[in-house]
């Protein structure tokens, strides 16, 4: 696949022209923050977002998704296959794609997942300002790089390169005035991405192998996680917020007639209090994780120990965002993973 360079001043015409012909979501304003949206011209095209409240995880499992409808003996799947062009995604996010991906993808196929994420089109884009909370520069191996992306936009002087890696990728370079981007434009786009991953002002101290050992041996420190937890409002917003946070929960919704209705599905967080709560039956119920402390190291290993282990990077890509979302300011995992590491 070729990549491409356009004019800065031929950019907005691509932009609308595209999300005339296709249902685009990048990042847009709102308020002082930005947020994942309908693009519906280049005006609404905020390339230059440190970070966006919520991550693009949202597009392909919507907070509340409806799975089935039912009406009596009867039922219907609800898949939602309509593709849409994920644009401007920056490549933390897109590793956060990768993880669910993989996760969606293991076992019974998630096709209300997949459905979707499969006949979309992801183009990431430089990060042209970097968050206070990120440390995406510091978290991963060198071959943890993004890999779930169509095409790769870079923000140079006097215009854009736009790296191609399939053919859905390709396909977008019809709406606009592209010339073949010259060797130098691509190796100024490579030096503008590698540059940025030194400016993240928080880092991990040790490497995800070694965090991974510490934290999985850190487990059995009640003391430790019962401090680290102890401000915590078992609120969830850590996990909403996380790109790689994918759990959910399924309620089945009953018309009034009591014979139809939908199942759906609404994100979930093991931060809150009833996540692990079970009924044993005769009204009697058994919450697996019932401290603050347990909760708060459930997610920490998580991210840092089992599904390292499982997928060979760490199911934390640096966004920031638990960090951010944290009321009490204790969910940042750069705080937290460094203070176990001295323990
Ligand atoms: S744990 Fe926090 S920093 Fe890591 S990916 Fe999730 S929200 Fe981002
Ligand atoms: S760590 Fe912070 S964001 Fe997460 S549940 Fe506790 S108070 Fe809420």
């Amino acid at each position: 696949m070729n990549p491409y360079f356009i004019t800065a001043n031929d950019f907005d015409a691509f932009v609308t022209k595209m999300s005339k012909d296709k249902k685009v979501i990048g990042p847009k304003a709102k308020k002082q923050k930005f947020v994942f949206g309908e693009i519906k011209s280049a005006d609404h095209l905020r390339l230059d977002y440190d970070v966006t409240i919520l991550p693009p995880k949202k597009v392909f499992t919507p907070t509340c998704q409806t799975l089935v409808t039912f009406d009596g003996d009867k039922f219907e799947g609800n898949v939602d296959n309509d593709g849409v062009i994920l644009f401007g995604v920056h490549f933390y996010d897109i590793r956060g794609i990768d993880i669910t991906d993989l996760l969606f993808r293991e076992n019974n196929r998630d096709v209300n997942y997949l459905a979707k994420r499969e006949a979309s089109t992801i183009v990431g884009s430089n990060i042209q300002n970097v968050s206070k909370r990120s440390f995406w520069g510091s978290i991963g191996t060198s071959d943890s790089g993004p890999k779930g992306h169509d095409a790769f936009l870079t923000k140079m002087d006097g215009g854009y390169v736009l790296e191609c890696l399939t053919q859905k990728g390709e396909d977008l370079v019809k709406f606009g005035n592209w010339s073949k981007a010259s060797a130098a434009q691509v190796s100024e786009a490579e030096k503008i991405n590698k540059d940025v991953m030194d400016k993240c002002s928080q880092k991990l101290s040790h490497s995800s192998s070694e965090i991974a050992e510490k934290v999985r041996n850190s487990f059995d420190n009640q003391e430790l996680w019962s401090n680290l937890a102890e401000d915590c409002f078992s609120c969830g917003s850590c996990n909403t917020v996380c790109p790689t946070c994918y759990c959910f929960d399924v309620q089945d919704k009953w018309n009034l007639n009591q014979v139809s209705g939908m199942r759906n599905r609404y994100w979930d967080s093991c931060l809150t209090e009833d996540f692990a709560k079970v009924s044993l039956g005769a009204g009697s119920e058994e919450n697996f994780r019932e401290t603050r402390g347990e909760r708060f190291r459930h997610r920490i290993m998580r991210k840092a120990t089992y599904l390292n282990e499982k997928l060979g990077t760490p199911a934390c890509v640096g966004c920031g965002r638990c960090s951010a979302a944290c009321t009490a300011d204790i969910a940042d995992p750069v705080n937290v993973i460094n203070k176990i590491m001295e323990v």
